[in-house]
């Protein structure tokens, strides 16, 4: 059965372009540095993010943990969002692999303000461990939103007054960037380092970029050795990853109207409801509750329908994500499909 999958844009296949360049991609030993096709991944993506350095890692979540191993020292307390992909998502690596304290911000929209960063900010009292970073999302994972550029740079600006690194999760930061209409640099300007994903809506099969000072990239290097993340031939991965950049992330927008379209059909059935304000990138987040059925339950059904979709049981809340292999008919059947079921 060919499925119709929506659970994540990490489902996306590599494309036949992809597929072509890692059989042809000039490769050589990236431990030695020596890969030629892992080297002009790396100078591109620090081109585009507008930094020194990048070093490509094996995830978003390599990324985001290196980053904090390189920006604290054990005992130091980062401050972060409750529903952040560092606190939900990283099995608390960041305490194994860190040693690091969590102060938690819990907003209802997952943001992080001024405020916050200086009600939580401390270090002088005794009693107190020293905050060094902040770490922020743009797109948000919790609900697909996106940060303006006045809100990171806000935050950019009290985490330097108060000598606090800034770690950008921006593992969906391209479909920031399509949102926002700007060039990634202009969101990544906004913090010290960065992360991003190639393995979702940019189609890679596998990867992360982590972007940054020289310094920082160079320590960074090494703690992705410390986690056994040091790769040889990777020029066939990073071949996908150029692609990725170079091609797939100027056809995010493609997404994101698939996911507008998708959200007005729901909205027109009974029992459905997406907050249209909230959709601005390519997650649908749709309401069930009113339909007395249980998330679990219509999954079921629609997978007997050859379509996988996500969600949160505890919210009753389910996820559409559309990416490059959800194609506008594919939106049209899980509506028909959907009216089938009920
Ligand atoms: C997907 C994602 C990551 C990284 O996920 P990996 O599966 O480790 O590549 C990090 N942060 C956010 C917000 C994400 O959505």
């Amino acid at each position: 059965m060919k499925y119709i999958d929506f659970r994540s844009d990490t489902v996306t296949q590599p494309t036949e372009e992809m597929r072509r360049a890692m059989y042809e991609a000039p490769v050589g030993d990236d431990v030695y540095q020596d890969d030629p096709t892992m080297t002009k991944l790396e100078e591109l993506a620090a081109e585009i993010t507008g930094k020194e350095a990048a070093l490509f890692v094996t995830s978003g979540t390599m990324g985001n943990q290196i980053s904090i191993m390189c920006h604290t020292k054990m005992g130091d307390e980062i401050i972060l969002s409750q529903s952040c992909h560092i606190v939900q998502y990283e099995v608390g690596a960041a305490a194994r692999l860190s040693g690091v304290n969590y102060a938690i911000v819990n907003n209802p929209n997952h943001r992080i303000t001024k405020k916050d960063i200086l009600s939580k900010v401390r270090g002088k009292d005794i009693h107190h461990p020293p905050t060094s970073l902040v770490c922020i999302e743009n797109s948000l994972g919790a609900d697909g939103t996106v940060l303006t550029l006045e809100e990171m740079k806000e935050i950019y600006e009290v985490a330097k007054e108060n000598n606090l690194a800034v770690h950008l999760d921006g593992a969906r930061i391209f479909n920031a960037a399509t949102y926002l209409n700007v060039d990634v640099k202009e969101i990544a300007k906004y913090a010290d380092s960065v992360t991003f994903c190639l393995s979702k809506g940019l189609s890679s099969p596998v990867g992360s970029i982590l972007c940054g000072s020289e310094e920082f990239i160079n320590k960074a290097r090494k703690m992705r050795k410390v986690l056994g993340g040091g790769m040889r031939q990777a020029g066939v991965l990073a071949a996908c990853g150029i692609i990725s950049l170079e091609k797939m992330s100027k056809r995010l927008k493609e997404d994101h109207d698939n996911a507008r379209y998708m959200a007005e059909k729901l909205n027109e059935m009974e029992g459905f409801y997406v907050n249209a304000n909230n959709l601005q990138t390519n997650l649908v987040f749709c309401k069930i509750d009113r339909l007395g059925f249980n998330p679990e339950t219509f999954k079921s059904r629609l997978l007997e329908k050859g379509i996988k979709i996500g969600g949160y049981d505890d919210s009753k809340q389910i996820r559409f994500a559309t990416h490059n292999d959800i194609k506008k008919d594919d939106i049209d059947y899980v509506i028909k499909s959907i009216q089938e079921i009920l």
